[in-house]
């Protein structure tokens, strides 16, 4: 039974739940896990009812999935899934010994015993459904539930994995479906900064953000957490706590916009030079065009992301430019050579060697000039701006990879994201 209820015939809701996930660092051995079990009872002497999302220990899945390439060329879906998932089996059990032996009863749950109900496209299943009664009932004996992150069962009951870093979604997920006052997702890092510390020293923990921000810069570069768990997040409305298990420090809340807080102008730099630029020549300007280049493309699962037009010239032609991601572009080239030769485009080129450096900011909506100011830092830099694109709180700028970090920099001084508080 769920602790301050009267009786245990009644049912009742838990007063205060929280869903704690844990990334791989931060169970990267057996000192990691021991002092994860700690933090857990330590929460629950505080009062909460804990629900816990574990990943793979530390590069678990990294080393499956290298092993499935020495076995195969192109591993089976299905299997590649069944193999995935024994990582995270691992980690859960390995924690609920240790909880076991803290005096803390605990149960795990694989993805499939959590209710975690999924569509069938193996290696990147979305999440249908959860029924998680079996979770509920754990907690309600006063149990902590240790469940297997990243995991699902199908509707044609096989097992699934949700796509890399899927064990943020796994939680954000239950966080909705229990009612959980929080999710904590603990990671080595101290939250969510204002740009990637390792490029600037002075970069500096954002103590909240809204989803909308988040969600940007989760698309951009920022990598603490999984666009999907955002997206679930900010759906369900349920507020995330990005933090440390180093240090167990607060770190940084992404939830609702607050109408009543001012916005800053800009909360990050974000950055990414995982992506590949391709450009097909002298395209007709003609209906349909796009159309062909990008349906052929969507065909072949080619994940498209900017995606530049010019004006067409006198003799109504015009290049199309578009993104893809690095690993995909043998295949997008591939796909585009035929294409070119169907709507009789004059070239094909691309480019391996770009990179995205985004500004994000709510205030950015009710700001003009941020565009204009970001444009005149990477000129005064010497910085050549290939592609530009914006959304209503976002603004991007593919460059040459060689001066990414260089354009991170001078972006996160212009705009003095190292004071709180404090931009142009
Ligand atoms: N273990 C999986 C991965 O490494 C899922 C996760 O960590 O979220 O991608
Ligand atoms: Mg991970």
């Amino acid at each position: 039974m769920g602790r301050g209820c009267a009786t245990p015939l009644v049912p009742c809701a838990s007063v205060s739940l929280l869903v704690q996930k844990f990334g791989g660092t931060s169970v990267v051995d057996a000192d990691r896990i021991k002092a994860v079990a700690d933090h857990i009872v330590r929460t629950r002497r505080e009062g909460d009812d804990v629900v816990v999302v574990v990943s793979a220990m530390g590069r678990t899945t990294d080393e499956l999935e290298r092993l499935a390439h020495e076995v195969s060329p192109a591993p089976a879906p299905r299997e590649m899934d069944m193999l995935l998932t024994a990582g995270e089996r691992i980690s859960i059990s390995l924690l609920c010994m240790a909880l076991i032996d803290r005096s803390q009863r605990a149960v795990s749950f694989t993805g499939s015993q959590a209710g975690i109900v999924t569509d069938t496209s193996h290696g990147k299943a979305k999440i249908v459904e959860v029924r998680a009664d079996r979770i509920r009932d754990a907690v309600a004996a006063g149990d902590v539930a240790v469940v297997a992150g990243f995991q699902g069962v199908s509707t044609a009951r096989d097992v699934t994995t949700l796509g890399r870093g899927g064990s943020d979604t796994t939680a954000v997920a239950l966080a909705a479906v229990l009612g959980a006052r929080a999710c904590e997702i603990y990671t080595d890092v101290a939250g969510v900064y204002t740009a990637d510390p390792r490029i600037v020293p002075e970069a500096r923990i954002l103590p909240r953000l809204s989803y909308e921000e988040m969600l940007d810069m989760s698309a951009t570069g920022g990598r603490v957490l999984a666009l999907r768990s955002v997206e679930f997040a900010r759906n369900h409305g349920v507020p995330v706590h990005v933090r440390s298990s180093f240090t167990w420090q607060p770190g940084t809340w992404v939830e609702e916009e607050d109408p009543s807080m001012e916005q800053a102008i800009i909360s990050g730099v974000t950055h990414d030079s995982s992506e590949a630029k391709i450009t097909i020549q002298q395209v007709p300007d003609r209906p349909g065009v796009a159309a062909t280049i990008f349906r052929a493309l969507a065909d072949e699962l080619v994940n498209v992301d900017m995606i530049v037009q010019n004006v067409s010239n006198v003799s109504q032609h015009t290049d199309v430019s578009f993104t893809v991601p690095k690993e995909d572009l043998p295949r997008a080239l591939r796909v585009m050579e035929k294409v070119q030769a169907e709507i009789a485009a004059a070239g094909l080129s691309h480019d391996p060697a770009i990179g995205r450096v985004s500004l994000v900011g709510a205030g950015m909506k009710s700001h003009p000039g941020v565009a204009a100011q970001m444009f005149e830092v990477l000129a005064s830099e010497g910085i050549n701006i290939e592609m530009i694109s914006t959304s209503a709180i976002r603004i991007s700028c593919v460059v040459s990879e060689t001066d990414v970090e260089k354009a991170v920099r001078a972006l996160h001084r212009a705009f003095q994201l190292e004071d709180v508080g404090g931009e142009a």
